[in-house]
């Protein structure tokens, strides 16, 4: 349950901020060693909060779509471009028309990472691969998954509708197939 993640993960950031603590106190300087690469790292005593709001209004179609288990990009209808995650204004010649693709099909992974020093709001989940793959004219970046043995640049991919957890979102990933 996500409530049990989110407190297993307070517990761990309030003994990591009370070692934090003890050091600033012990040196008065907020900087301590990276663990990984032992790099120093500086860390702000303040708290934030985040949790971010993004106005979808002009692409709720997107996620209309996506709980139907479909995935669309957006395509400027003056001057061709292509947008994936959708945009509703073209950047590059600020054209406001835009048109519906969906993604399908067969896509073919361009390039891939295995992802294991996380930042602290993916800190929660297992180490997970990032890919991007290009479905026609429409790129993805996505999480990759799948049999792992058939990860390579190239390898084909397929499009799909998951839900993430543990916070039980709908999204996209990529799945080798
Ligand atoms: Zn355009």
């Amino acid at each position: 349950m996500i409530s049990d993640v989110r407190e297993a993960k307070q517990k761990e950031i309030n003994e990591v901020l009370k070692q934090l603590d003890a050091l600033t106190r012990m040196t008065g300087l907020p900087v301590y060693p990276e663990p990984k690469t032992g790099n120093p790292l500086w860390s702000d005593v303040r708290e934030l909060d985040l949790r971010y709001q993004i106005p979808v209004k002009k692409i709720s179609k997107f996620f209309e779509e996506l709980k139907e288990g479909k995935v669309f990009a957006t395509r400027c209808s003056k001057c061709g471009s292509v947008y994936f995650p959708p945009q509703d204004d073209c950047p590059r010649c600020r054209s406001s028309n835009l048109e519906w693709k969906e993604v399908q099909g067969e896509g073919e992974l361009l390039t891939y990472t295995v992802i294991s020093v996380k930042p602290p709001s993916f800190a929660h989940y297992p180490d997970y691969v990032v890919g991007i793959a290009n479905f026609g004219d429409v790129s993805v970046t996505a999480w990759v998954d799948g049999p792992k043995e058939k990860i390579r640049v190239g390898a084909k991919v397929k499009l799909e509708v998951v839900k993430r957890e543990p916070e039980g979102y709908i999204t996209y990933k990529l799945i080798l197939v």
